[in-house]
Protein backbone atom coordinates (compact mmCIF):
# COMPACT_ATOMS: atom_id res chain seq x y z
CA UNK A 1 0.00 0.00 0.00
CA UNK A 2 2.80 1.91 0.65
CA UNK A 3 2.84 3.43 -3.24
CA UNK A 4 -0.07 4.52 -3.29
CA UNK A 5 -1.48 8.08 -1.73
CA UNK A 6 -4.79 6.91 -0.76
CA UNK A 7 -5.03 9.90 2.47
CA UNK A 8 -8.14 11.17 0.68
CA UNK A 9 -9.68 8.48 -0.11
CA UNK A 10 -12.21 5.80 2.51
CA UNK A 11 -11.13 2.44 2.78
CA UNK A 12 -13.49 -0.43 2.60
CA UNK A 13 -12.61 -4.07 3.98
CA UNK A 14 -13.94 -6.53 1.59
CA UNK A 15 -14.46 -10.69 2.34
CA UNK A 16 -14.36 -12.93 -0.35
CA UNK A 17 -15.37 -16.19 0.46
CA UNK A 18 -15.24 -18.76 -1.98
CA UNK A 19 -13.25 -17.41 -4.44
CA UNK A 20 -10.47 -17.16 -2.40
CA UNK A 21 -10.06 -21.25 -2.29
CA UNK A 22 -10.01 -21.07 -6.66
CA UNK A 23 -6.45 -22.52 -6.42
CA UNK A 24 -4.81 -21.89 -9.51
CA UNK A 25 -7.36 -19.99 -10.85
CA UNK A 26 -7.74 -17.12 -8.27
CA UNK A 27 -6.52 -14.57 -9.88
CA UNK A 28 -8.47 -14.73 -12.91
CA UNK A 29 -11.59 -14.83 -10.35
CA UNK A 30 -10.23 -11.57 -8.64
CA UNK A 31 -9.29 -9.70 -11.70
CA UNK A 32 -12.66 -10.08 -12.63
CA UNK A 33 -14.03 -9.44 -9.60
CA UNK A 34 -11.55 -6.17 -8.87
CA UNK A 35 -12.67 -5.04 -12.62
CA UNK A 36 -16.61 -5.73 -11.69
CA UNK A 37 -16.07 -2.87 -8.70
CA UNK A 38 -14.06 -0.35 -10.21
CA UNK A 39 -16.43 -0.45 -13.15
CA UNK A 40 -19.45 0.43 -11.01
CA UNK A 41 -17.64 2.86 -8.69
CA UNK A 42 -16.32 4.37 -12.05
CA UNK A 43 -16.04 8.04 -12.65
CA UNK A 44 -14.99 7.60 -9.05
CA UNK A 45 -11.48 7.62 -8.46
CA UNK A 46 -10.86 3.63 -6.22
CA UNK A 47 -8.22 1.29 -5.70
CA UNK A 48 -8.00 -2.39 -4.71
CA UNK A 49 -5.69 -4.65 -3.37
CA UNK A 50 -5.38 -7.85 -2.20
CA UNK A 51 -3.97 -9.09 1.15
CA UNK A 52 -4.55 -12.05 2.94
CA UNK A 53 -7.74 -13.38 1.40
CA UNK A 54 -9.41 -9.97 1.45
CA UNK A 55 -9.65 -6.83 -0.65
CA UNK A 56 -8.61 -3.64 0.42
CA UNK A 57 -11.41 -1.11 -1.90
CA UNK A 58 -10.09 2.42 -1.47
CA UNK A 59 -12.87 4.97 -2.92
CA UNK A 60 -11.80 8.43 -3.39
CA UNK A 61 -14.09 10.86 -1.28
CA UNK A 62 -16.01 12.54 -3.13
CA UNK A 63 -18.28 9.61 -4.11
CA UNK A 64 -20.85 9.08 -1.52
CA UNK A 65 -20.64 6.04 0.85
CA UNK A 66 -24.67 4.81 -0.08
CA UNK A 67 -22.78 4.12 -3.95
CA UNK A 68 -20.16 2.38 -2.58
CA UNK A 69 -22.43 0.43 -0.04
CA UNK A 70 -24.93 -0.07 -3.53
CA UNK A 71 -22.51 -1.55 -5.28
CA UNK A 72 -20.80 -4.01 -3.12
CA UNK A 73 -24.42 -4.69 -1.95
CA UNK A 74 -25.10 -5.75 -5.50
CA UNK A 75 -21.63 -7.02 -6.70
CA UNK A 76 -21.19 -10.75 -6.95
CA UNK A 77 -18.25 -12.41 -5.26
CA UNK A 78 -18.39 -10.10 -2.17
CA UNK A 79 -19.26 -12.49 0.72
CA UNK A 80 -19.29 -9.16 3.30
CA UNK A 81 -17.79 -5.76 3.61
CA UNK A 82 -16.60 -3.47 6.11
CA UNK A 83 -16.06 0.27 6.37
CA UNK A 84 -12.64 0.46 8.00
CA UNK A 85 -10.33 3.40 9.13
CA UNK A 86 -6.51 3.29 9.22
CA UNK A 87 -4.00 4.41 11.83
CA UNK A 88 -0.33 4.51 12.48
CA UNK A 89 0.45 2.68 15.91
CA UNK A 90 -0.43 5.15 17.76
CA UNK A 91 -2.63 4.75 20.80
CA UNK A 92 -4.33 8.19 20.74
CA UNK A 93 -5.12 7.72 17.11
CA UNK A 94 -6.57 4.22 17.79
CA UNK A 95 -8.26 5.27 20.17
CA UNK A 96 -9.74 8.23 18.04
CA UNK A 97 -10.93 5.80 15.74
CA UNK A 98 -12.66 3.55 17.35
CA UNK A 99 -14.82 6.42 19.13
CA UNK A 100 -15.45 7.19 15.30
CA UNK A 101 -16.43 3.76 13.83
CA UNK A 102 -18.95 3.67 17.06
CA UNK A 103 -20.17 6.80 16.52
CA UNK A 104 -21.81 4.68 12.91
CA UNK A 105 -24.06 1.74 12.61
CA UNK A 106 -24.44 -1.06 13.84
CA UNK A 107 -22.98 0.43 16.91
CA UNK A 108 -25.34 4.29 16.75
CA UNK A 109 -28.23 2.50 18.34
CA UNK A 110 -25.76 1.98 21.78
CA UNK A 111 -27.85 -0.60 22.69
CA UNK A 112 -26.85 -4.41 22.96
CA UNK A 113 -24.03 -7.16 22.97
CA UNK A 114 -20.57 -6.24 21.48
CA UNK A 115 -17.01 -7.77 21.91
CA UNK A 116 -13.46 -5.82 21.16
CA UNK A 117 -11.67 -8.59 19.20
CA UNK A 118 -8.20 -7.90 18.20
CA UNK A 119 -5.78 -9.34 15.97
CA UNK A 120 -2.12 -8.79 16.64
CA UNK A 121 0.21 -9.61 13.66
CA UNK A 122 2.95 -7.22 15.11
CA UNK A 123 4.17 -8.80 18.15
CA UNK A 124 6.14 -5.53 19.21
CA UNK A 125 3.56 -3.10 19.66
CA UNK A 126 3.61 -2.29 23.53
CA UNK A 127 -0.22 -4.20 24.19
CA UNK A 128 -1.39 -7.37 23.74
CA UNK A 129 -4.42 -8.11 21.96
CA UNK A 130 -6.28 -8.81 25.19
CA UNK A 131 -5.30 -5.41 26.41
CA UNK A 132 -6.40 -3.95 23.17
CA UNK A 133 -9.70 -5.10 23.60
CA UNK A 134 -10.47 -4.36 26.82
CA UNK A 135 -9.33 -0.75 27.17
CA UNK A 136 -10.79 -0.15 23.46
CA UNK A 137 -14.08 -2.14 25.05
CA UNK A 138 -13.83 0.34 27.70
CA UNK A 139 -14.04 3.25 25.52
CA UNK A 140 -17.38 1.46 23.90
CA UNK A 141 -19.18 1.20 27.24
CA UNK A 142 -17.94 4.62 28.00
CA UNK A 143 -20.11 5.84 25.00
CA UNK A 144 -22.77 3.51 25.62
CA UNK A 145 -23.24 2.45 29.01
CA UNK A 146 -26.33 0.17 28.39
CA UNK A 147 -24.47 -1.97 25.84
CA UNK A 148 -22.99 -5.60 27.75
CA UNK A 149 -20.18 -7.41 26.55
CA UNK A 150 -20.54 -10.71 24.81
CA UNK A 151 -17.85 -12.67 24.02
CA UNK A 152 -19.64 -15.40 22.09
CA UNK A 153 -21.60 -14.67 19.35
CA UNK A 154 -22.27 -10.93 20.33
CA UNK A 155 -24.58 -8.64 18.44
CA UNK A 156 -21.74 -5.99 17.29
CA UNK A 157 -18.29 -5.97 16.68
CA UNK A 158 -15.30 -3.71 16.97
CA UNK A 159 -12.32 -5.09 15.23
CA UNK A 160 -8.85 -3.91 15.44
CA UNK A 161 -5.79 -5.59 13.46
CA UNK A 162 -2.14 -3.98 13.96
CA UNK A 163 -0.33 -4.63 11.24
CA UNK A 164 2.15 -1.92 9.13
CA UNK A 165 -0.65 0.54 10.00
CA UNK A 166 -3.86 -0.28 12.17
CA UNK A 167 -6.89 -1.12 10.96
CA UNK A 168 -10.07 -0.85 12.63
CA UNK A 169 -13.77 -1.96 11.79
CA UNK A 170 -16.89 -2.75 12.40
CA UNK A 171 -18.96 -6.70 11.91
CA UNK A 172 -19.53 -6.58 7.91
CA UNK A 173 -22.54 -6.05 6.56
CA UNK A 174 -23.67 -8.79 4.06
CA UNK A 175 -23.07 -9.36 0.60
CA UNK A 176 -24.44 -11.05 -2.16
CA UNK A 177 -21.71 -14.02 -1.85
CA UNK A 178 -21.50 -16.04 -5.46
CA UNK A 179 -19.21 -15.70 -8.41
CA UNK A 180 -17.79 -12.76 -9.95
CA UNK A 181 -20.01 -12.16 -12.99
CA UNK A 182 -18.19 -13.13 -16.73
CA UNK A 183 -16.47 -15.54 -14.74
CA UNK A 184 -19.35 -18.37 -16.41
CA UNK A 185 -19.09 -17.02 -19.11
CA UNK A 186 -22.09 -15.77 -21.23
CA UNK A 187 -26.03 -16.85 -21.87
CA UNK A 188 -29.59 -15.10 -23.35
CA UNK A 189 -31.71 -14.80 -20.12
CA UNK A 190 -35.54 -15.25 -21.61
CA UNK A 191 -37.25 -12.06 -19.49
CA UNK A 192 -41.11 -12.00 -18.84
CA UNK A 193 -42.76 -9.87 -16.95
CA UNK A 194 -42.89 -12.42 -14.52
CA UNK A 195 -42.07 -13.25 -10.96
CA UNK A 196 -39.68 -16.09 -12.02
CA UNK A 197 -37.61 -15.36 -14.82
CA UNK A 198 -35.91 -12.03 -13.11
CA UNK A 199 -34.97 -14.47 -10.12
CA UNK A 200 -33.72 -17.38 -12.55
CA UNK A 201 -31.49 -14.08 -14.28
CA UNK A 202 -30.26 -13.31 -10.93
CA UNK A 203 -29.50 -16.84 -9.46
CA UNK A 204 -27.10 -17.70 -12.69
CA UNK A 205 -25.55 -13.98 -12.33
CA UNK A 206 -24.75 -15.13 -8.88
CA UNK A 207 -22.76 -18.26 -10.18
CA UNK A 208 -21.09 -15.99 -12.58
CA UNK A 209 -22.83 -16.53 -15.57
CA UNK A 210 -23.08 -12.13 -17.94
CA UNK A 211 -26.68 -12.85 -19.40
CA UNK A 212 -28.22 -10.71 -22.22
CA UNK A 213 -31.97 -10.39 -21.73
CA UNK A 214 -34.71 -11.55 -23.92
CA UNK A 215 -38.37 -10.09 -24.36
CA UNK A 216 -41.43 -11.44 -26.59
CA UNK A 217 -43.38 -8.42 -27.22
CA UNK A 218 -46.71 -9.05 -28.22
CA UNK A 219 -47.58 -5.67 -29.71
CA UNK A 220 -50.27 -4.04 -29.65
CA UNK A 221 -51.98 -7.37 -27.63
CA UNK A 222 -49.75 -6.53 -24.67
CA UNK A 223 -49.03 -2.95 -23.80
CA UNK A 224 -46.24 -0.69 -23.69
CA UNK A 225 -46.51 -0.53 -20.02
CA UNK A 226 -45.90 -4.36 -20.28
CA UNK A 227 -42.31 -3.39 -22.24
CA UNK A 228 -42.00 -0.74 -19.86
CA UNK A 229 -41.87 -3.12 -17.22
CA UNK A 230 -40.09 -5.37 -18.57
CA UNK A 231 -37.46 -2.99 -18.79
CA UNK A 232 -37.85 -1.72 -15.15
CA UNK A 233 -37.29 -5.92 -14.36
CA UNK A 234 -34.12 -5.42 -16.41
CA UNK A 235 -32.83 -2.21 -14.58
CA UNK A 236 -33.38 -4.18 -11.30
CA UNK A 237 -31.28 -7.06 -11.91
CA UNK A 238 -28.55 -5.20 -14.24
CA UNK A 239 -27.00 -3.78 -11.37
CA UNK A 240 -26.24 -7.88 -10.67
CA UNK A 241 -25.06 -8.50 -13.81
CA UNK A 242 -22.84 -5.44 -14.22
CA UNK A 243 -25.44 -4.16 -16.94
CA UNK A 244 -27.16 -5.79 -19.71
CA UNK A 245 -28.70 -5.67 -23.29
CA UNK A 246 -32.75 -6.06 -23.18
CA UNK A 247 -33.33 -7.54 -26.78
CA UNK A 248 -36.60 -7.12 -27.67
CA UNK A 249 -38.87 -8.98 -30.41
CA UNK A 250 -41.93 -8.41 -31.76
CA UNK A 251 -43.72 -11.52 -31.34
CA UNK A 252 -47.21 -10.75 -32.88
CA UNK A 253 -47.05 -11.99 -36.30
CA UNK A 254 -45.53 -15.26 -34.64
CA UNK A 255 -48.56 -15.70 -32.79
CA UNK A 256 -51.43 -14.96 -34.99
CA UNK A 257 -49.50 -17.64 -37.56
CA UNK A 258 -49.46 -19.85 -34.51
CA UNK A 259 -53.16 -19.71 -33.84
CA UNK A 260 -53.97 -19.97 -37.67
CA UNK A 261 -51.95 -22.83 -38.23
CA UNK A 262 -51.82 -24.85 -35.38
CA UNK A 263 -54.33 -26.93 -33.19
CA UNK A 264 -55.78 -24.92 -30.17
CA UNK A 265 -54.23 -27.32 -27.64
CA UNK A 266 -50.76 -27.02 -29.00
CA UNK A 267 -50.66 -23.27 -29.29
CA UNK A 268 -48.67 -22.74 -26.30
CA UNK A 269 -45.96 -25.75 -27.08
CA UNK A 270 -45.37 -24.12 -30.39
CA UNK A 271 -45.01 -20.96 -28.89
CA UNK A 272 -42.49 -22.24 -26.74
CA UNK A 273 -41.03 -23.87 -29.70
CA UNK A 274 -40.79 -20.55 -31.41
CA UNK A 275 -39.19 -18.92 -28.65
CA UNK A 276 -36.38 -21.16 -28.37
CA UNK A 277 -35.96 -20.88 -32.59
CA UNK A 278 -35.72 -17.24 -32.34
CA UNK A 279 -33.33 -17.15 -28.76
CA UNK A 280 -31.23 -19.97 -30.50
CA UNK A 281 -30.56 -18.04 -33.23
CA UNK A 282 -30.23 -14.29 -31.26
CA UNK A 283 -27.51 -16.62 -28.61
CA UNK A 284 -25.60 -17.05 -31.47
CA UNK A 285 -25.54 -13.79 -33.37
CA UNK A 286 -24.25 -12.14 -29.57
CA UNK A 287 -22.14 -15.69 -28.28
CA UNK A 288 -24.44 -16.70 -25.70
CA UNK A 289 -23.86 -20.59 -24.95
CA UNK A 290 -26.70 -21.10 -22.96
CA UNK A 291 -30.46 -20.13 -22.55
CA UNK A 292 -31.91 -19.23 -19.47
CA UNK A 293 -35.42 -19.27 -18.52
CA UNK A 294 -37.26 -19.05 -14.85
CA UNK A 295 -38.95 -22.41 -15.77
CA UNK A 296 -39.88 -24.45 -12.39
CA UNK A 297 -41.16 -28.32 -12.81
CA UNK A 298 -44.99 -28.65 -12.92
CA UNK A 299 -45.92 -25.49 -12.70
CA UNK A 300 -47.71 -24.82 -15.35
CA UNK A 301 -48.67 -26.99 -18.03
CA UNK A 302 -45.73 -25.82 -20.35
CA UNK A 303 -43.35 -26.84 -17.44
CA UNK A 304 -44.22 -30.53 -17.36
CA UNK A 305 -41.32 -32.97 -17.56
CA UNK A 306 -43.15 -33.96 -21.10
CA UNK A 307 -43.27 -30.36 -22.03
CA UNK A 308 -39.74 -29.12 -20.76
CA UNK A 309 -38.50 -32.34 -23.00
CA UNK A 310 -40.35 -30.98 -26.11
CA UNK A 311 -38.93 -27.14 -25.14
CA UNK A 312 -35.04 -28.78 -25.21
CA UNK A 313 -35.67 -30.55 -28.16
CA UNK A 314 -36.41 -27.24 -30.11
CA UNK A 315 -32.96 -25.75 -28.79
CA UNK A 316 -29.51 -26.40 -30.44
CA UNK A 317 -28.21 -25.18 -26.52
CA UNK A 318 -28.20 -25.94 -23.35
CA UNK A 319 -31.44 -24.42 -21.63
CA UNK A 320 -30.63 -23.82 -17.92
CA UNK A 321 -33.49 -23.49 -15.38
CA UNK A 322 -32.17 -22.49 -12.35
CA UNK A 323 -35.46 -22.46 -10.64
CA UNK A 324 -36.70 -25.66 -12.46
CA UNK A 325 -36.66 -27.53 -8.10
CA UNK A 326 -37.91 -24.20 -6.51
CA UNK A 327 -41.52 -23.72 -4.66
CA UNK A 328 -43.18 -20.30 -5.58
CA UNK A 329 -43.02 -19.10 -2.07
CA UNK A 330 -39.06 -19.96 -2.66
CA UNK A 331 -38.70 -17.73 -5.69
CA UNK A 332 -40.99 -15.07 -3.98
CA UNK A 333 -39.09 -14.78 -1.15
CA UNK A 334 -36.04 -14.18 -3.39
CA UNK A 335 -38.05 -11.98 -5.95
CA UNK A 336 -38.29 -10.00 -2.56
CA UNK A 337 -34.92 -9.85 -1.62
CA UNK A 338 -33.60 -8.46 -4.54
CA UNK A 339 -36.55 -6.20 -5.24
CA UNK A 340 -38.22 -7.32 -8.54
CA UNK A 341 -41.47 -8.70 -6.55
CA UNK A 342 -43.34 -5.52 -6.44
CA UNK A 343 -42.95 -4.85 -10.15
CA UNK A 344 -43.31 -8.27 -11.57
CA UNK A 345 -46.87 -8.16 -9.55
CA UNK A 346 -47.86 -5.59 -11.93
CA UNK A 347 -50.83 -6.46 -13.65
CA UNK A 348 -49.95 -5.93 -17.39
CA UNK A 349 -50.23 -9.06 -19.58
CA UNK A 350 -47.67 -11.10 -20.78
CA UNK A 351 -47.82 -12.35 -24.19
CA UNK A 352 -48.54 -16.18 -23.39
CA UNK A 353 -51.54 -15.46 -21.63
CA UNK A 354 -53.15 -13.79 -24.74
CA UNK A 355 -53.72 -16.55 -26.93
CA UNK A 356 -53.32 -19.07 -24.19
CA UNK A 357 -55.85 -21.89 -24.81
CA UNK A 358 -58.06 -23.62 -22.05
CA UNK A 359 -56.73 -27.05 -22.16
CA UNK A 360 -53.27 -26.83 -23.71
CA UNK A 361 -51.51 -30.43 -23.74
CA UNK A 362 -50.17 -31.09 -20.76
CA UNK A 363 -48.16 -34.20 -21.83
CA UNK A 364 -47.35 -33.95 -25.25
CA UNK A 365 -45.28 -36.28 -27.08
CA UNK A 366 -41.89 -34.71 -28.49
CA UNK A 367 -41.86 -36.33 -32.23
CA UNK A 368 -45.35 -35.62 -32.57
CA UNK A 369 -44.88 -31.67 -31.60
CA UNK A 370 -41.78 -31.74 -33.74
CA UNK A 371 -43.84 -32.63 -36.58
CA UNK A 372 -46.47 -29.69 -35.95
CA UNK A 373 -44.09 -27.25 -35.16
CA UNK A 374 -42.54 -28.45 -38.93
CA UNK A 375 -45.91 -28.36 -40.55
CA UNK A 376 -46.64 -24.56 -39.74
CA UNK A 377 -43.65 -23.42 -41.80
CA UNK A 378 -43.07 -20.95 -39.61
CA UNK A 379 -39.34 -19.92 -40.52
CA UNK A 380 -39.42 -16.74 -42.76
CA UNK A 381 -41.67 -15.24 -39.62
CA UNK A 382 -38.68 -16.61 -37.19
CA UNK A 383 -36.58 -15.27 -39.26
CA UNK A 384 -38.25 -11.66 -39.31
CA UNK A 385 -38.61 -11.61 -35.64
CA UNK A 386 -34.51 -11.63 -35.74
CA UNK A 387 -33.70 -9.05 -37.60
CA UNK A 388 -36.30 -6.77 -36.44
CA UNK A 389 -35.84 -7.23 -32.70
CA UNK A 390 -34.23 -3.90 -31.05
CA UNK A 391 -31.81 -3.29 -28.62
CA UNK A 392 -31.75 -1.84 -25.34
CA UNK A 393 -28.98 -0.90 -23.55
CA UNK A 394 -29.28 -1.08 -19.70
CA UNK A 395 -26.74 0.75 -17.30
CA UNK A 396 -25.11 -1.50 -14.87
CA UNK A 397 -24.91 1.89 -12.30
CA UNK A 398 -26.45 0.99 -8.86
P1 LIG B 1 -42.41 -15.93 -15.33
O1 LIG B 1 -42.86 -15.57 -13.97
O2 LIG B 1 -40.96 -15.87 -15.46
O3 LIG B 1 -43.12 -15.12 -16.38
P2 LIG B 1 -44.20 -18.13 -15.74
O4 LIG B 1 -44.47 -18.94 -14.58
O5 LIG B 1 -45.18 -17.09 -16.12
O6 LIG B 1 -42.78 -17.47 -15.58
P3 LIG B 1 -44.19 -19.12 -18.45
O7 LIG B 1 -45.00 -17.99 -18.92
O8 LIG B 1 -44.56 -20.50 -18.84
O9 LIG B 1 -43.99 -19.17 -16.90
O10 LIG B 1 -42.74 -18.91 -18.94
C1 LIG B 1 -41.70 -19.74 -18.59
C2 LIG B 1 -40.41 -19.04 -18.93
O11 LIG B 1 -40.35 -18.72 -20.32
C3 LIG B 1 -40.26 -17.70 -18.23
O12 LIG B 1 -39.75 -17.84 -16.93
C4 LIG B 1 -39.32 -16.99 -19.15
O13 LIG B 1 -37.98 -17.41 -18.95
C5 LIG B 1 -39.78 -17.46 -20.52
N1 LIG B 1 -40.79 -16.53 -21.06
C6 LIG B 1 -42.12 -16.59 -20.97
N2 LIG B 1 -42.71 -15.55 -21.58
C7 LIG B 1 -41.72 -14.79 -22.08
C8 LIG B 1 -41.65 -13.57 -22.82
N3 LIG B 1 -42.74 -12.89 -23.17
N4 LIG B 1 -40.44 -13.09 -23.16
C9 LIG B 1 -39.32 -13.76 -22.81
N5 LIG B 1 -39.32 -14.89 -22.12
C10 LIG B 1 -40.49 -15.41 -21.75
MG1 LIG C 1 -44.52 -15.50 -17.66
Amino acid sequence: MKNYDTDDMNLYLIRLGEISLKGLNRNFFEKKLKNNIKLKIHPHRSLLTREKGRFYLYVAKDCPEETVVKTLKTTFGVVGFSRALVCSKDWNEMVANAKALIEKEPFSDGCGTFKVECRRADKEFFMNSYQIESELGGVVLDRYPDMKVKVKNPEKELRVEVREKVYMYTSPVAGPGGLPVGTAGKGLLLLSGGIDSPVAGWRMAKRGLKQDCLYFHAYPYTSDMALQKVKDLAQIIAPYNQGTNLIVVNFTECELWIKDHSKEEEHTLMMRACMMKVANMIAKKRECRVLVTGEALGQVASQTLESMCFTNSMSEIPVLRPLVAMDKEEIISTARQIGTYETSILPFDDCCVIFSPKHPLVRPEVEQEKKSFSDMEIDDILQKCVDEAEEFEISYHV
